[in-house]
């Protein structure tokens, strides 16, 4: 089997990030040095800022055979506490200087501060395709993180999809500017180009500016992005004037609305394409390079991958385009359980061995799919409809002057819960707004309710909170 970081001896995977650039070999010189240290700890931590030491700290961990949990920098000293305790790691990877706020956490070992290894061959040879080779925690949207398992062969496999289904060789130039302690920006968006053998050129943050000049002067091909990314970009029209010359724009881990996707296309000359997929299942789902790509859908299964529909009391809901069910995901290399919740982990999973994501979509009878919502959040059963709040929230961003739209239930006495929109705007009233989606939607999916407000709550991937919206009024 091919080796989880491409083969020793290629050239390819080079990474530039924070002013650094790391050519393949001497990451993975870097990398083996990591590797000696931390040899034989059951888990390891990694400070997981947008760094060399944050990527060859990764990689040492692979080689090492040792699970990886990236921390996220910016959180919080509970998040932090929560996940270092919660993974047990044993040692904490960061760069020397790094101000990691962890004084009470397991020992630091300073990434580059260690004596040169030697280089490596093969790479990771010999290891456990079942093996846990990270321990990534869920971004947080719904309840506290989980961690969750993912094997070598678990990722290899994903990454070999994606490859394909995107025509990702090592002629492209990846860039991106996502954080890298989620699948987005470390599975897919750091392994990815090692495994395929590209170029990976990482903008610190996502900025339309840093990407456009990526487009230019880097020959940027491949572009990864959460949607705030891309509909910062399409309100940008310089930066996305310059992405004409990218080759693909990869959009995932959150609802990319309409409007976001058919304004980046006048501007930009693409059609974006989507993909949906969790940390528990990798990417699932996703519109091909050399297909058709649909604003509002997220394509179809990737190779190994089955999907299917399920109703609340488990009954099979058809795959007419229409009917929304819960989506059911079964993949060739399921994730191997999160972290010390077994019961969590038996409840995902159907008693005849499906996924349960928690999302709700619908299939249509070619194959394509369109999410609506999670069912936790985004289902608003108001009056004896369900109503998907994305509908909702793609109708009022249609509105020039709606910058973010987040549409929720709230309880409302007759019709159980009423549909309420948060809606960050300039120069234009509630009324103003209520009698705009009127003209877009059916009357029992209009928002009764309109509160303008200042912003929306995200968190570090960029996702609005659902749950903390109550919070924006009195
Ligand atoms: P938590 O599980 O802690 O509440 P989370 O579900 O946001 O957080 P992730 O695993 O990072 O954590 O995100 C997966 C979820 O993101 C999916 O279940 C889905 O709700 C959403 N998602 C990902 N891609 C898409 C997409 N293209 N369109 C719509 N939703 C998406
Ligand atoms: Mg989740």
């Amino acid at each position: 089997m091919r080796d989880l970081l491409g083969e020793t001896g290629e050239s390819g995977g080079a990474v530039r990030i924070a002013g650094h650039e790391l050519p393949r070999e001497e990451l993975l010189t870097r990398a083996s040095a990591v590797a000696a240290e931390i040899g034989g700890a059951d888990a390891v931590a990694v400070h997981a800022t947008a760094s060399a030491e944050t990527v060859v700290a990764v990689v040492g961990g692979i080689m090492a055979g040792v699970p990886v949990v990236p921390l996220p920098p910016d959180s919080g000293p509970d998040e932090r506490a929560h996940i270092l305790n919660d993974s047990g790691a044993a040692l904490l990877l960061a760069a020397a200087d790094a101000e990691t706020g962890h004084e009470d956490g397991p020992p630091v070992v300073p990434v580059d501060r260690l004596p040169a290894g030697s280089p490596p061959a093969p790479a990771s040879a010999g290891a456990d395709p079942d093996a846990t080779a990270l321990i990534l925690y869920t971004s947080g949207t719904t309840g506290a993180p989980k961690g969750v398992m993912i094997s070598r062969a678990a990722i290899a496999a994903g990454l070999d999809a994606l490859a394909e289904a995107w025509a990702w060789t090592p002629d492209d130039v990846l860039v991106h500017g996502l954080p890298l302690f989620h699948v987005h920006g470390l599975i897919l968006g750091v392994l990815g180009p090692l495994r395929v053998g590209s170029r990976l050129v990482h903008t610190g943050r996502p900025r339309p500016e840093a990407y456009a000049e990526a487009a230019g002067r880097d020959g940027g091909s491949l572009f990864f992005g959460v949607p705030t990314v891309w509909s910062r970009l399409a309100a940008d029209p310089a930066s996305a004037e310059a992405m004409r010359a990218a080759r693909l724009l990869v959009s995932g881990s959150a609802p990319l609305p309409v409007p976001a996707f058919e304004r980046l296309e006048a501007l930009t000359g693409h059609r974006p394409v989507e993909r949906y997929g969790m940390t528990e299942t990798l990417i699932t789902l996703s519109a091909r390079a050399d297909g058709e790509r649909r604003p509002g859908y997220v394509g179809l299964p990737l190779p190994g991958v089955e999907t299917r529909l399920a109703a609340e009391n488990g009954d099979p809901v058809p795959a007419d385009g229409e009917t929304p069910g819960e989506l059911h995901v079964r993949a060739r290399h399921p994730f191997k359980g999160y972290l010390g919740r077994p019961e969590a982990t038996a409840k995902s999973f159907t008693p005849d061995g499906w996924f349960r994501t928690g999302d709700i979509a619908t299939i249509g009878p070619d194959g394509w799919h369109r999410i609506v919502g999670r069912a936790s959040t985004d289902l608003i059963k108001s009056g004896g409809y369900r109503i998907g709040a994305g509908e909702v929230e793609n109708a009022l961003l249609a509105h020039p002057a709606v910058r973010e739209a987040a549409v929720a239930g709230t309880p409302h006495d007759d019709l159980g819960e009423q549909v309420t929109a948060y809606v960050v705007a300039d120069g234009v009233t509630e009324g103003q707004l209520i009698d705009f989606v009127a003209g877009r939607l059916s009357v029992h999916k209009r928002p009764r309710v309109v509160h303008l407000v200042d912003a929306l709550p995200r968190n570090a991937m960029g996702k609005i909170v659902k749950t903390r919206l109550n919070e924006l009024t009195p």
